[in-house]
């Protein structure tokens, strides 16, 4: 069964291939073709990489409608260098990753017109992601006519949170009004905690397990016997943690100042809190984890505060997780953060020691999953490279 997946943001599509019955156990297999568009390459113009059959593939195409763009992409299954399909009939199903499901969606759903207008209404609580990924949607049934598609949502695994977890202390009018903490990166956190339930050998349904998903956007989420109990991100994926350029939570009555203050406007605070803030705002420099360590390195204070508050409230969240979990068995460690950065581990980690927890001495990053806690650890610690393509491709799977 081959199955492809589309993961359609508003400046980028990343699309890959599965063949299910490869390796369904154990860690991802690779893709038997990838590809990307990249729209942020030239005005006008959008940059096409895809590899497949041991070759690949970069182009810049003279394209600007994103479904023409889609259909060159998929173009690549079949023909060139990096062909690995006879004729596109041959897949059977098409996953999307959809960011927002709002209450309506706590598992994957077969796309209809139904779904498609459900997406369209939550619109409004994901104005940069859902209208890309219904276009993705509709994008793939140009070019691939009546296959089924696969809606799934990045807000579903925290869709079971309590109602204590999930609701803000606002008026109740907010309630109401689905005003709520909906989470995101839910299919990456749900992939780390399977994946690291299995590392560790035990049931997933037995564990108290933290999984921190580090990148550029940053979550912790509390997942207590399978179900995520808690997470930091909420009504937007701008709250909880500090992230690469974007400020996590902040005091809401900073905004009531500027706004009066400063007369800044919706548009204004949305840019300032979501690209001028995090690791950027603070360190001047970059959003990029690596520059930010290096101009540290290099004795750079500004870059130093910048990490130094991002471990902090690292620290102060993952604390937050663990009481909602009420114990803790396992921490995961995923995203590019969370994957490569040994520093980012111990200084996450060293508070937690009191628990009995405690890294291997010699850390280093792997290409596989690994456990870097110390044998003789009361929790173990994983860092797992999150797949979540290849959730969605198995999500497909079982739906279909
Ligand atoms: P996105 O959320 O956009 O998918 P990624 O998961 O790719 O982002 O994570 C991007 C972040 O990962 C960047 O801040 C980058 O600096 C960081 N990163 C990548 N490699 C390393 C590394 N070796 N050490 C520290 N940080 C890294």
């Amino acid at each position: 069964m081959k199955i492809l997946v589309l993961n359609a943001g508003s400046s980028s599509h990343k699309s890959c291939l599965f063949d299910l019955s490869q390796g369904a156990e154990g860690a991802a297999p690779h893709p038997l073709w990838r590809a990307a568009l990249d729209w942020t390459h030239q005005q006008g113009k959008v940059e096409l990489s895809a590899s497949g059959a041991g070759e690949s593939i970069q182009q810049v195409l003279s394209i600007t409608d994103k479904a023409e763009g889609i259909e060159a992409m998929v173009k690549t299954l079949v023909e060139g260098p990096t062909q690995v399909l006879g004729e596109l009939a041959e897949i059977a199903a098409v996953g999307h990753r959809v960011v927002h499901g709002g209450r309506h969606y706590q598992q994957p759903v077969v796309v209809d017109d139904e779904v498609k207008a459900t997406i369209q209404s939550l619109v409004p609580l994901a104005p940069a992601h859902n209208p890309a990924n219904l276009q993705g949607i509709e994008a793939i049934a140009q070019s691939l006519g009546t296959i089924p598609q696969v809606a799934v949502f990045d807000t579903a695994f925290h869709s079971h949170m309590p109602e204590a977890a999930a609701t803000y202390p606002g008026p109740y009018a907010w309630v109401e009004q689905g005003i709520r903490r909906y989470g995101f990166h839910g299919i990456s956190h749900q992939y780390v905690a399977q994946r690291a339930a299995d590392l560790m050998g035990q049931d997933l349904a037995s564990l108290r397990l933290l999984t921190c998903h580090l990148g550029n956007g940053c979550s912790l989420a509390a997942v207590k016997n399978g179900v995520c109990v808690d997470t930091t991100m909420g009504f937007t994926p701008l709250d909880g943690l500090m992230m690469g350029s974007r400020s996590g939570s902040v005091d809401p009555g900073i905004l009531i100042y500027l706004m009066r203050q400063e007369g800044y406007t919706a548009d204004q605070l949305d840019t300032l809190l979501n690209k001028e803030s995090g690791l950027k705002g603070l360190s001047g420099r970059s959003n990029d984890m690596r520059a930010v360590a290096e101009a540290m390195e290099q004795g750079d204070a500004q870059a130093k505060l910048a990490i130094e508050v991002f471990i902090h409230r690292l620290r102060r969240e993952m604390g937050a997780m663990i009481a909602s979990l009420g114990g803790l068995d396992g921490v995961v460690f995923t995203a590019g953060v969370g994957e490569n950065s040994p520093l980012v581990w111990q200084q996450a980690c060293e508070p937690f020691e009191f628990l009995g927890l405690r890294l291997k001495d010699e850390l280093g990053r792997d290409e596989a999953d690994q456990d870097v806690a110390a044998a003789d650890s009361a929790v173990r610690v994983l860092v797992v490279h999150t797949q979540e393509e290849w959730a969605i491709a198995q999500a497909c799977r079982s739906l279909l």
